[in-house]
């Protein structure tokens, strides 16, 4: 055991030079019998090789590996430099130890100079030192005494690399540490720590990072052993409790137990330190807590935990240490989903901030009480859990339908697919071949699915892949990597990872679900790189089941064989369910892990109305579910042949059915299913995914194309609602606690007026003598209608359009209750069920779980319906129903019964809708919603429906 005593100090000394010092050194351990001759030139080596500074003023020289065999015994010895001595890259040692060891034993001083090295004041309390117990004194340092932390992370954590060599550990090191040129020269002498382990250090004047690479199989450089390799990016003292921890174990000899370690184990074995299971563990800020949802962290828990997460200031980060380690933010509800966590899983959180004590601790609770749902236990031995609810034959399971239709038919369960490729390779040059070659074939094969798709929407899904493939960020993002030595597949795989994990993170539902097609697009690079062929389906017909679908694999899918679609995660306004109602696919979405369990073959129903997929159904069950899927067949064939006529009741009430369009380029489409109009131009699509405001003739043209395609029906345009969840890039908009109740909709625009004007401009202009219709979203208050009206009618003097009518959006509670305030003004209303029903529930709309809770069919949604239609009719004014409400067709027979004169829908809903009101009879709907009214929830009045249909 090395150790150092007042005698092994010479304090005061002046030397002009490392190498001096290193002589004099090695003059006294010979003298004192520590080492033969030749031991000095074997520190010079050493010094040669990697300079063996430690940080604060101290530097510990000792032999290369070569000359162990001249270390006779054991020693140290240490020199007190005052003016300090020039140690190479601009540092300066003021104490000098320099040791002689056979073996590891150094490392036992390492350990403690690393925790005495924690002092920010050690440099100049050695340089002042007077006496040689000062310099004992100032290297014992309490327990307590800790710098503050940099922590073991995943992220930066790679193991079992196949490159063995240190240059290129080092290379894959700078990567995750995303070194600078500077800091990258400055890393290049890494020292030996002992049992194959070394150490690269950097000062940096960012951010401190670590990262750390471990190898698969043994290297050596310069005879000693590679197994890992530390490389610290650091400016003050807190990467010193890594080092602690590192040398605890190397202290205890179980440096090469530990180099074998995978990623995650890794990181907890450091942070746990050398001890037996079951000791303390985690640092103040971490708790792990194991899941015991029957279906593990699904949509429902999860959303549940993101919402109390959010609720909270502090930085809380999660990563599942079952899954493959990597940690994410934990008010993401994507990015918690995208960590699979299953039953029996633990989960670390980490949190940071004011308020980090209580949330780790609510967090913990609320999981231990299950986030809502039953939980099921976990047995001792294995900490693996009984699935008591494994989908059992004959049982329905619920999820959120995302395309209706009735599916029937086997599954065809869709395992993800893992790609082996190395991580390092040695030609840059080559790589970037590869990479580029594979780039352009994922390019051929796009271009070929695009020529071959039917859907336009599946065209220009796959266009925007195409723009993907060439995007300049992540082109430069894995030259980048490719340059420090990175295969073509890491350096690939890492960019799109980092573009998808960021867009996940985003605010907007709909902008996190395009991370499927960032991931998706990677993967079709990936399996050409690594020469991996995707899974390939079944030949028969199939219902498709899957962790998520990428949109490419949606439009790839054979309808003839593909009977539905069926996946664990996703959400119903993803690329994949969008593109799967365009094909007409019965679709579901968001069903749990539990769906992955399924076993290839198993027979299912899919209800893409219902939400629900009855797995191994008995008998007389499927019998009725064939028989329903003929009946809905025929009569989807039946309404499509007859979706040019009107929509009119058996006892000949007409109800108009518009379309509801986000982009004008598919009014010809909607026409075409049989719209009489559109009922809703959600005008947002002019203005975003621009990099500022669209001018008057860049909004003419997009009007006058839907205006051309409509050939004379009216066209209802919504101006601009923007703002709390539908951010525009170009318009920078402080950041709200609850952006559905911020400043959107109308409450922007009152805040640039300009906008409104131009955009009311283009619309009035475009529509010549067609029929337009204008209306204003979110008006709340009488002032804001008030605004808007005076600018219609200040722009209409200007342009004198001949057929125009100017209304209001319904959807907001008040606009409902002061209906016959407004009526007296507005020409029209329209009514926003969908954001009408989250504000008069309480019910956020994007919640999956309060899916159950926020339905438009609630009476309380249905009264405020029938004071808007009642408000307007006594002043002669019609209703419309824009919201998804006018699609469901349990609503269609009581929105007739209300009196409402119009409703719009998305377009392949059109031939269903009309069908659907040429069943009813007005009066028995009059009759019916007057029932409907009095019920005491949602559920009463769709059960109402049902017994009266
Ligand atoms: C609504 O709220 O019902 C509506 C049609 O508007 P959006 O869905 O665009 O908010
Ligand atoms: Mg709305």
């Amino acid at each position: 055991m090395l150790s150092l005593t007042p005698q092994d100090v010479r304090m005061g000394q002046v030397l002009a030079s490392k190498e001096a010092v290193i002589s004099a050194l090695a003059d006294w351990l010979e003298q004192d019998g520590n080492v033969a001759p030749g031991y000095g030139a074997g520190m010079l080596a050493r010094e040669a090789q990697t300079s063996t500074y430690l940080g604060q003023g101290i530097a510990i020289p000792h032999g290369i590996q070569a000359c162990r065999h001249l270390v006779k015994k054991t020693g140290i010895k240490a020199l007190h430099l005052p003016e300090g001595v020039d140690w190479g890259e601009g540092e300066k040692a003021y104490l000098v130890l320099g040791i002689a060891a056979g073996s590891d034993e150094h490392l036992e001083l390492l350990r403690r100079l690393a925790r005495a090295l924690g002092r920010d004041d050690l440099a100049e309390r050695v340089r002042q030192a007077r006496h040689s117990d000062d310099i004992l004194r100032l290297l014992r340092v309490d327990e307590g005494e800790e710098a503050p932390l940099l922590e073991w992370r995943a992220e930066t954590i790679r193991t079992g690399l196949k490159a063995t060599a240190l240059d290129e550990l080092q290379r894959a090191a700078a990567d995750l540490l995303r070194t600078n040129e500077q800091e990258l020269a400055a890393l290049q002498s890494p020292l030996h720590l002992g049992q194959g382990w070394w150490l690269s250090q950097t000062v940096t004047e960012g951010k401190p990072r670590m990262a750390l690479v471990t190898t698969m199989a043994e290297g050596e450089h310069h005879g000693q052993p590679v197994r890992a390799l530390l490389a610290l990016a650091v400016s003050g003292n807190g990467h010193k409790r890594l080092l602690v921890q590192l040398a605890d174990w190397l202290v205890a000899g179980k440096g090469a137990e530990l180099a074998a370690l995978a990623g995650e184990a890794l990181q907890r074995a450091l942070t746990r330190g050398p001890v037996a299971p079951g000791e303390q563990a985690l640092t103040a800020n971490q708790r792990v807590v194991t899941v015991r949802n029957h279906q593990g962290l699904h949509a429902r828990p999860g959303a549940m935990l993101v919402q109390l997460a959010r609720q909270f200031e502090a930085e809380i980060r999660v990563r599942n240490l079952d899954g493959d380690g990597h940690e994410v933010n934990a008010k993401s509800l994507m990015k918690l989903i995208g960590l699979g966590v299953r039953p029996g899983h633990q989960l670390l959180f980490t949190a940071n901030g004011a308020d980090a004590d209580e949330a780790l601790t609510q967090l913990q609770a609320a999981i231990h009480e299950g986030l809502g749902e039953e939980l099921v236990p976990v047995t001792a031995e294995t900490g693996t859990v009984h699935r008591v609810q494994d989908i059992a034959a004959n049982t329905q399971v619920h999820g959120v339908g995302a395309s209706p239709g009735i599916a029937i038919g086997p599954v065809y369960v869709e395992t993800p697919v893992t790609f082996d490729y190395a991580d390092m390779a040695c030609n840059a040059e080559a790589e970037r071949e590869r990479l580029n070659s594979a780039l352009e074939q994922a390019d051929r094969e796009l271009a070929e699915a695009a020529a071959e798709a039917a859907a336009p929407q599946a065209r220009d899904i796959l266009a925007m892949h195409r723009e993907l493939l060439s995007d300049p960020a992540l082109l430069e993002g894995a030259g980048a990597r490719l340059r420090r030595g990175a295969s073509a597949p890491a350096a690939w795989w890492a960019e799109i990872d980092a573009a998808a994990t960021e867009q996940a993170a985003s605010a907007n539902a709909l902008l996190a679900e395009r991370a499927a097609d960032i991931r998706d697009i990677g993967r079709r690079v990936m399996a050409i790189l690594c020469n991996t062929p995707l899974p390939s389906p079944p030949d028969t017909p199939y219902v498709w089941v899957a962790e998520d679908t990428g949109p490419s694999e949606v439009v790839n899918m054979n309808a003839e064989r593909v009977l539905g679609l069926v996946t664990a995660g996703g959400g119903p306004s993803s690329h994949s369910a969008i593109l799967a109602r365009t094909l007409g696919i019965p679709a579901l979405v968001a069903m749990g892990g539990a769906v992955m369990g399924l076993k290839t073959g198993t027979p299912v129903i899919l209800d893409g109305e219902a939400g629900t997929l009855h797995v191994a159904p008995a008998p007389e069950v499927l019998a009725r579910a064939r028989a329903q899927q003929a009946r809905e067949r025929q009569l989807a064939e039946q309404a499509w042949a007859q979706r040019h006529q009107p929509a009119v009741t058996r006892d000949g009430h007409r109800l108009e059915v518009g379309a509801n369009l986000g982009d004008t380029a598919a009014t010809a489409a909607a026409v075409e299913a049989g719209a009489e109009g559109v009922g809703l131009l959600r005008t947002e699509c002019v203005f975003m995914g621009r990099s500022r405001a669209p001018d008057v003739s860049q909004q003419l043209a997009e009007y006058q194309a839907a205006f051309a395609a409509l050939k004379g029906r009216p066209l209802v345009a919504r101006t601009l609602d923007v703002g709390g969840d539908k951010p525009l890039s170009w318009w920078p908009a402080p950041r709200e606690d609850n952006p559905f109740l911020g400043v959107r909709g109308i409450r922007l625009c009152r805040q640039q007026p300009e906008l409104l004007e131009t955009q009311l401009r283009a619309l009035l202009t475009a529509a010549g003598d067609q029929p337009v219709r204008i209306m204003f979203p979110m008006v709340a208050d009488w002032a804001e209608w008030r605004f808007a009206r005076e600018l219609f009618e200040r722009v209409q003097a200007d342009i004198h359009a001949p057929n125009v009518q100017v209304g209001m959006m319904v959807e907001v509670p008040s606009a409902a209750l002061h209906a016959p305030q407004f009526a007296k003004e507005a020409d029209f209303f329209s009514i926003g069920t969908n954001d009408l029903t989250q504000y008069t529930l309480a019910a956020d709309r994007g919640n999956g779980a309060l899916a159950a809770l926020s339905d438009g069919l609630h009476p309380a949604v249905l009264k405020l319906i029938a004071m808007t239609v009642d408000a307007a009719h006594a002043e002669g004014k019609w209703v419309g129903i824009c919201g998804e409400l006018g699609s469901d067709l349990q609503a269609l027979p009581l929105l007739l019964g209300l009196g409402v004169d119009e409703v719009s829908v998305s377009p392949g809903r059109i031939p269903m809708v009309k069908a659907r009101v040429r069943e009813c009879n007005l009066a028995r709907c009059r009759a019916l919603a007057g029932r409907a009214l009095a019920a005491r929830d949602a559920r009463a009045v769709r059960a109402l429906v049902e017994t009266s249909s």
